[in-house]
């Protein structure tokens, strides 16, 4: 659309598909949460209904496990490859976790953000800052947290996928990822989960609908104003 709505000539796409269909630039929506809150569940939701939005494919140098699929779940490679993609400033950020190195590619996350598509990332407190040094404008963080401290125990029990280690460990930990929800831009309770799935396409709606995102406005409104 960004190319008709910018044509002189071309009044008609204008009227056609009106203001709703411009060009965007895409953004970069970071949801983070204590672990139990439900952002993998609103993730999930998110993907399944918005065909604008993708997931972040990290880069590592860990083995695929079964089932993993090169380019969904990972993109894999040896360590050799990511040392030359450190070195070349590939990545938006990386970090070793148990011995293998994984990483934030920029380049095709740049693509989408040009093409209007959007990327979503499930990452912690730390990436989120990474992420926002690096791509700020393009950056929005949303924080999802838990209706009450009993409820994610609740939560974290139910999902039947941690020993009681485990649990603990998580809740231990939730404390301090509560600590940063100042740092988002957005932060949402999770309570009802349609309801809290619908606050988040609210979010992403309005900041689609952003003026510096529409990028296809420049022409329609020189149109508009034409003589
Ligand atoms: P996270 O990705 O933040 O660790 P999950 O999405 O895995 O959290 O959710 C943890 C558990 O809580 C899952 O079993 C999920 O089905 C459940 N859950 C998520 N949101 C809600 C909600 N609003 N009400 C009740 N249970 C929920
Ligand atoms: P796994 O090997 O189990 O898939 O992931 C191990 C850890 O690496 C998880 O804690 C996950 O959050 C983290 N991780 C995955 N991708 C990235 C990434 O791109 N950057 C950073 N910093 N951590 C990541």
């Amino acid at each position: 659309m960004a190319d008709s709505a910018r044509s002189s000539s071309d009044h008609h796409a204008l009227g056609v598909h009106g203001p709703d269909a411009l060009h965007r630039r895409g953004l970069m929506l970071i949801l983070s949460s204590p672990s139990g809150a439900g952002k993998t569940t609103i993730a999930r939701r998110l993907l399944e209904h918005d065909a604008e939005i993708a997931m972040s494919v990290s880069v590592t140098t860990r083995s695929p496990r079964p089932g993993e699929v090169e380019g969904k779940d990972y993109h894999f490679v040896d360590r050799a490859e990511f040392d030359r993609m450190v070195e070349d400033n590939e990545f938006y950020e990386w970090a070793e976790v148990f011995g293998h190195c994984y990483g934030t590619p920029k380049a095709q996350i740049r693509a989408r953000l040009k093409e209007g598509l959007d990327t979503l990332f499930d990452i912690d407190w730390q990436g989120t800052q990474q992420l926002y040094q690096k791509a700020e404008a393009d950056v929005v963080r949303v924080f999802i947290l838990p209706p009450s401290i009993e409820e994610l125990r609740r939560r974290l029990t139910g999902r039947g996928t941690d020993s009681a280690e485990v649990i603990a460990a998580r809740m231990a930990r939730a404390q301090a990822e509560i600590s940063h929800w100042d740092g988002y831009d957005y932060v949402v309770v999770n309570d009802n989960v349609d309801a809290c799935y619908g606050q988040i396409c609210q979010i992403l709606a309005a900041e689609r609908l952003k003026r510096a995102r529409q990028t296809g406005l420049i022409g329609f409104v020189r149109e508009l104003t034409r003589g």
